[in-house]
């Protein structure tokens, strides 16, 4: 058995294993590919001393970075189910994919999250040339520019309020009637001079010239079809955790994130949690980093402390 078993390989998780490593823990990691949603990503300029660089090239280096120590890494394999320990101490089990099972001492489950799509023609052609999903990301590549917002939540409210910053203009689509986001937010957004709000405004396509985005289409609430032209999409409809596999086993709350304490603790004793699939706010790298290497340590703190059972 593992001391220690990482479910994740994307920031969060190398950087808990390599904690792990350096503690001289024995240490795997279970996952589908390296680097997770950074390899989605094509500039990467918040990666704090890293000026710049892109998804491919940071998820290679996390994964050099993680194979510098004696990491079993299994790859292509997802994990399906969690047996938790009986007591505090014991071994708990992953079953995988592949119908195999793991056990470890103590699980860092680093699953991250993924962006719900609009699922319109365009979005996935024009991703990254165009089509975005996070403001504090790629905002700045359109300083100037006029940009769309596609989602009338909080998250859609506060990406608008943040781009209208930075941007030309920012025109909000919300499919339903009303907004959904909190009042103070939407009182902010009806104060921006730069910033349209259109209500009942589904969007239908995101259109382009074959290398970057130049408009959008929507259906208004009077059935005819309209077009917006637009440098940028930003689309804000729902980052849902990866957590349905953990369902019945450690807590997670309303919107499917696990619910974790200042250490990276779940509420299973010998299992943490970090990285977008957890309550921590903010949805970043350099947090997603941070929190694994938190985890890490207290899983480290759980080792020495918990007698095994
Ligand atoms: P993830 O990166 O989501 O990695 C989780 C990994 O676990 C994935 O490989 C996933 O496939 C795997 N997994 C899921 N379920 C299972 C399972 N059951 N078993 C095993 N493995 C599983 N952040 C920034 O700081 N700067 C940026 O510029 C930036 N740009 C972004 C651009 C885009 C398009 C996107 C989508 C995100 C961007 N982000 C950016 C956010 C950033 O990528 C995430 O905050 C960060 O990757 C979260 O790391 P994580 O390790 O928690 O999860």
């Amino acid at each position: 058995p593992f001391d220690m078993l990482v479910i994740g390989t994307g920031p969060a998780g190398a950087s808990a294993a390599i904690y792990a490593a350096r503690k001289g823990l024995r240490t795997g990691m279970v996952g589908d590919r390296f680097g997770g949603q950074v390899m989605d990503t094509e500039g990467i300029e918040n990666f704090i001393s890293v000026i710049e660089t892109t998804g491919p090239k940071l998820a290679a280096a996390l994964e050099a970075h993680v194979r510098q120590y004696d990491v079993e890494i299994i790859s292509s394999q997802r994990a399906k189910e969690l047996f938790p320990a009986a007591k505090p101490g014991g071994l708990h089990g992953v079953v995988l994919e592949s119908g195999a099972v793991l056990h470890a001492r103590t699980i860092i489950v680093a699953t991250g999250a993924h962006w719900r799509h609009l699922g319109v023609p365009g979005e996935e052609e024009y991703r990254n040339k165009g089509v975005a999903y996070c403001p504090h990301c790629d905002g700045p590549f359109y300083k100037g520019k006029p940009v769309a917002v596609a989602g009338g939540g909080n998250s859609g409210v506060e990406a608008a309020i943040d781009l209208a910053g930075i941007v030309s203009h920012v025109t909000l689509l919300q499919r339903g009637s009303k907004l959904k986001a909190d009042k103070v937010l939407q009182d902010k957004l009806y104060s921006l001079p730069n910033v349209t709000v259109l209500t009942e405004a589904l969007t239908t396509k995101i259109e382009g010239n074959g290398t970057k985005v130049t408009g959008l289409s929507y259906r208004g609430g009077d059935g005819a079809d309209h077009h917006i032209s637009v440098d940028g999409v930003f689309v804000q409809i729902g980052l849902l955790p990866n957590t349905d596999w953990l369902r019945g086993t450690v807590k997670l709350n309303d919107f499917g994130e696990i619910i974790v304490d200042d250490h990276g603790a779940t509420s299973v004793p010998g299992v943490f949690a970090a990285g977008d699939a957890t309550t921590t706010p903010y949805k970043q790298i350099v947090i997603a980093t941070g929190e694994g290497a938190k985890a890490s340590l207290a899983a480290f703190d759980y080792l020495i402390r918990v007698p095994v059972a």
